[in-house]
């Protein structure tokens, strides 16, 4: 068997200087030059032979040529930063075109359209011959796999082809969190909605000196592959809510978080009623409740939406605003009274 290699090319910091390709730091870009490490991520993505594979944020292309290298039938990346096209194209002419270059932002790029119909595949089946890779800056990475969460729990964008899998770098913390067991000090809100849907695996970490710029922190990377059947069966909103209060009061015992679900008027009964339903310990922290427990809380708190039918549209963030406002109002009116 012959394996596949680029033909040779200028370095990546060869091409930083050919094109002036200088990190912005107020984008937060910081590049993976070492190809020892940039190999080991994609290695990390499984046997990429034949496989059609996304790379979120190639910037100078580090990545972008170990998946190259590991014999990807095609390749499309998508770049916000205008500056990376030119070097990218010059890297699709070395493939012979196996690359498309997309210029465009990830948060709002149409996925479901993105590879071929054919590769599609039913979700109980195995995962499709489609990756998704990048290494992102963090304030993208996080609200980007929030995204990719809920189009997960719903089957959209990605996972319209199936169980797609990715590989994704984050913070070294919220990496830890992703991953983090029941009673562990990480354990988050973050922990369960990962954990809820896919099997989730903290492959390994890279100092943030193997960057350039260095980073403040140290970079995690972390594969998923979303399971058949998700931990909870309920709608991602709805876990979403209840996970939300959960860890609102993360130090707390979980009945004070969970209590924020319900509308002061009826927020003792409710609470009482949902952690008999649920059959949880009142004095559990939220770090102590499993995926069980979760599960159990969702269940109760869907049952007593349905009974009544405005509780989901309860929002105790929204309380507050509003009990503030009114506060800001009463004082105002007290100033110009006494003016
Ligand atoms: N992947 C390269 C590496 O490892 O050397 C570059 C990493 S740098 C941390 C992040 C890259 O993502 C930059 O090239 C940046 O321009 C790009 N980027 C940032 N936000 C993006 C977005 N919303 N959509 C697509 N690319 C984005």
């Amino acid at each position: 068997m012959t394996l596949y290699r680029l033909p040779p090319l200028p370095t990546i910091r060869e091409i930083i200087k050919l094109y002036n390709l200088r990190a912005e730091k107020q984008l937060s870009q910081n590049f993976l030059l070492d190809l020892k490490l940039t190999d080991k991520i994609v290695r990390k993505a499984g046997n990429l032979k034949n496989a059609y594979v996304c790379e979120v944020g190639p910037g100078p292309g580090g990545i972008t040529r170990a998946i190259l290298n590991a014999n990807a039938e095609e390749l499309l990346v998508v770049e916000k930063d205008t500056r990376f096209i030119p070097g990218l194209k010059m890297l699709n002419e070395a493939s012979m075109g196996k690359m498309r270059v997309v210029h465009g932002d990830i948060l709002t790029y149409r996925m479901e359209r993105a590879f071929p119909n054919h590769l599609r595949k039913a979700w109980e089946d195995d995962p499709p011959n489609v990756h998704i890779i990048g290494n992102l800056p963090f304030n993208v990475s996080t609200p980007l796999i929030i995204k990719w969460l809920e189009d997960m729990a719903n089957r959209t964008g990605p996972f319209t082809y199936g169980r797609t899998q990715m590989t994704l770098t984050f913070q070294h913390e919220v990496a830890e969190r992703m991953v983090a067991p029941t009673g562990g000090r990480q354990r988050s809100r973050l922990s369960i909605m990962t954990q809820y849907l896919c099997n989730v695996k903290h492959c390994f970490s890279i100092p943030g000196r193997a960057f350039v710029p260095k980073p403040e922190v140290d970079v995690g990377v972390v594969h998923f592959t979303p399971l058949i059947q998700p931990k909870i069966n309920q709608p991602f909103k709805l876990i979403e809510k209840v996970v939300r209060s959960v860890f609102q009061l993360r130090r707390k015992y979980c009945y004070r978080g969970i209590s924020l679900l319900f509308p002061e008027e009826q927020r003792t009964a409710l609470t009482d009623r949902i952690l008999t339903l649920a059959d949880i310990e009142p004095t559990l922290r939220p770090s102590e409740l499993s995926m069980k427990h979760f599960q159990g809380l969702c269940t109760a708190y869907r049952e007593l939406c349905d009974q009544d039918p405005h509780l989901f549209s309860y929002n105790f963030r929204e309380e507050l605003r509003l009990k503030k406002v009114k506060r800001q109002d009463t004082q105002d009116s007290v100033k110009s009274e006494m003016l």
